[in-house]
């Protein structure tokens, strides 16, 4: 698994509350995603599962190591939804239970990963809120959650709190920069604040084909706010990436309002001003805020409503927010 220089701090922080045998047994980490939390579970549970570590490194050698880079390692579980489904159920906290009442299999500890703890049913949630309340010895246990605010808030205190928080701006840009992306530091930098300073989804955006979607994006916003024709403007939107589109155009929208309040320093879409200035032409503050906030419903509806014609449902969006444009300003 790759390694991140912004996960050493994190690391050695852990590692080190281990050392000291304050190391708590249920961790709580809370990430945004596209900041590589999976490589840091993974190392630190390397550390707790290696037989000989070197300080604060596994050794690499020991049988516990190598079924561990070989992702056979007995005692080692990674308890994510199965295919198909939203949710984790009772059930599987169930044989997970029992699984780890044994003994572990090779004698060390064991560690338990959720990437995805919110996916739990509630009453999964209170199945494994008893496992913590009672661990077994030597078991680990990795509560992984973009929102750590959805989860029962019993659950929660069980759990040792810690933030994976995003680098410092100049430490990202020269990550990135060794990453092969060669465009202006405005735009790396649009690419950052896109994604709320995460550095491997600023990777992604950056990549020059899924960079080239963005800027076809903007333009064509861009001549279709000029024609005053916004529901031809549908295309860009009605993709199977709509969700992001919607985000793309949700950002645009808050960055014109600190246009208008002459906050434009702020704006996350520094590479985009001539649209955003564009934007600022045809609507007031209030109207952003109120077109802000039905792009947000109509996104959120778009992702947890099942069933819902994305087509029709982007279309009734598009018209309501040319009405409030060009009618009602
Ligand atoms: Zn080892």
């Amino acid at each position: 698994m790759n390694w991140y220089p912004w996960l050493n701090n994190a690391y050695m922080k852990i590692i080190a509350l281990h050392q000291k045998k304050q190391g708590h047994h249920a961790l709580l980490l809370h990430a945004n995603a596209g900041m590589g939390s999976d490589s840091l579970i993974y190392a630190i549970s390397r550390w707790l599962m290696c037989q000989q570590p070197v300080v604060m490194k596994s050794c690499g050698d020991c049988h516990s190591c190598q079924l561990m880079l070989a992702g056979t390692h007995p005692d080692w579980h990674k308890i994510d939804t199965e295919k198909g489904k939203n949710t984790i159920g009772i059930e599987i906290i169930r044989c997970l239970t029992e699984v780890l009442v044994s003994h572990a299999q090779q004698g060390g500890a064991k560690v338990v990963w959720f990437p995805r703890v919110e996916a739990l049913t509630e009453a999964a949630s209170n199945a494994l809120l008893k496992t913590l309340e009672e661990p077994t010895d030597n078991t680990y246990f990795f509560l992984e959650s973009r929102y750590p605010d959805i989860l029962l808030a019993t659950l929660r205190s069980r759990c040792f709190y810690y933030y994976l928080s995003v680098p410092e701006r100049k430490t990202t840009i020269s990550w990135l920069q060794k990453q092969k992306i060669t465009l202006s530091l405005v735009e790396i930098e649009t690419g950052i604040k896109l994604n709320a300073g995460a550095p491997l989804a600023a990777l992604t955006l950056l990549q020059p084909e899924n960079w080239l979607k963005r800027k076809k994006f903007c333009q064509s916003l861009m001549q279709h706010l000029s024609t005053k024709r916004l529901l031809s403007w549908l295309p860009e939107l009605d993709q199977e990436d709509a969700a992001g589109r919607i985000s793309w155009l949700i950002s645009l929208l808050l960055d014109t309002v600190k246009y208008q309040l002459q906050s434009s320093n702020y704006c996350v879409n520094r590479d985009q001003l001539l649209l955003i200035t564009k934007l600022a032409a045809i609507s007031s503050v209030s109207v952003l805020l109120k077109s802000a906030t039905e792009w947000q419903n109509c996104r959120h509806q778009l992702m947890s409503v099942m069933g819902l014609n994305q087509e029709l449902r982007l279309i009734s969006q598009l018209i309501n927010w040319q009405n409030s444009l060009y009618y009602h300003n």
